[in-house]
């Protein structure tokens, strides 16, 4: 199949230009778009012909279901069996933007969407592109990241075209991502909300909104423990790893530094590489060293943390030091990504 590539980059237009991809959602096709956090890979999510042509397109495994998105707060009204008063709260606050919640499933999803739940996920994205293509289809739009399964999450659309060139009908270019990780998931159906996966809204930004709120136990470890299972089941997939093998270093900045000069001497005949900071960038000796914003700024870690992990693979690195972050806020979703990538490979310097 070719894949059709449109150019929304400059904001103009973008009702017009996405007549062809509303076309394509409507009829049962792919079509990849920007929405805030990552690029997802779209499909009607209420079409069961549709939705398994997504797992097939990325490799993804058929247990891991799929977030629909919404354009309307009333669209989720026929997805759902009941919207508990926390939901509408936090629909208030954070929608539209980077916040999925997770609700008991109504009759009409498919259990081809939610990897055979009794739940689904929602989420209403800010990005323009992506509420008017939504809002013109007419129908829930399922979207994982639209990466192959496995690979770091697109950010841009060349990235999106690196992995399903070909295989998908059409990605649309709307720039490089804002916020550069996936959503925050929050499992709103029991008695207290539960975060399953790290993101950009904070369990403090939930806390502070909603009262009481939990992060599942087998996130909250960061490092996999065989007796807790992740109750996204996503969460459970090795992930975002580059090619080569990667370690993160994590303690006090200048010791880091100094381990991770040793351990590039010690492998010559290599192609090392570094994930560094703008503090730290020049004094590493690898091969390639990528940084990805100052430490002071968790946003622009998150921002530019995936593509650097595909250049990685681009430029053919074979040892990957990684250094490691503050864990609080912010900076908890970013060292989940990192410790998925490096295989749960750390050292404590
Ligand atoms: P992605 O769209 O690639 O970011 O993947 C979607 C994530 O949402 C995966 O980690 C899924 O496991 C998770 N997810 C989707 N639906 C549900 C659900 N009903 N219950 C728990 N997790 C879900
Ligand atoms: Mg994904």
């Amino acid at each position: 199949m070719k894949t059709e590539y449109v150019d929304l980059r400059d904001g103009k237009d973008v009702k017009e230009g996405l007549y062809k991809a509303t076309e394509i959602i409507k009829t049962g096709g792919l079509v990849a778009f920007p929405t805030e956090t990552v690029y997802g890979l779209g499909a009607n999510g209420l079409d069961e012909n549709a939705v398994p042509k997504i797992y097939e397109a990325k490799g993804r495994p058929s247990d891991n279901p799929l977030i629909l998105h919404i354009s309307d707060f009333d669209e989720i009204k026929s997805l759902v069996k009941e919207i508990p008063d926390v939901a509408f709260v936090l629909a208030d606050e954070f929608w539209p933007g980077p916040l999925t919640m997770v609700f008991k499933k109504s009759d009409i999803v498919p259990y081809r969407t939610t990897g055979g739940l009794e739940s689904v996920a929602v989420r209403m994205p800010s990005n323009r592109i992506a509420r008017e293509l939504i809002k013109a289809a007419g129908v829930p739009v399922a979207a994982p990241s639209a990466n192959s399964s496995g690979r770091p999450s697109p950010t841009k659309a060349s990235h999106v075209l690196e992995d399903l060139d070909g295989k998908i009908d059409m990605v649309i270019d709307g720039g490089t991502v804002d916020i550069g990780l996936e959503s925050t998931i929050v499992d709103v159906t029991g008695e207290v909300p539960v975060i399953l996966r790290p993101g950009f809204i904070t369990e403090e930004m939930l806390s502070e909104a909603i009262g009481r709120v939990k992060t599942d136990e087998a996130v909250k470890n960061l490092s996999p423990d065989k007796d807790l299972k992740p109750k996204a089941p996503g969460m459970k997939y090795r992930h975002y790893a580059p090619q080569g093998k990667m370690t993160i270093y994590k303690g006090n900045p200048e010791k880091v530094v100094k381990i991770i000069n040793e351990e590039t001497a010690k492998s010559e005949g290599k192609k090392t590489a570094v994930l560094a900071t703008d503090e730290t960038k020049r004094y590493y000796k690898a091969d390639i060293v990528i940084s990805v914003g100052s430490r002071e700024d968790c946003e622009s870690i998150a921002h530019n943390l995936f593509d650097a992990l595909r250049s990685f693979d681009d430029m053919g690195a074979e040892i990957i030091f990684s250094e490691g972050f503050d864990e609080s806020r912010l900076g908890f979703a970013i060292m989940n990504r990192l410790h998925k990538s490096a295989g749960y490979n750390i050292v404590n310097v």
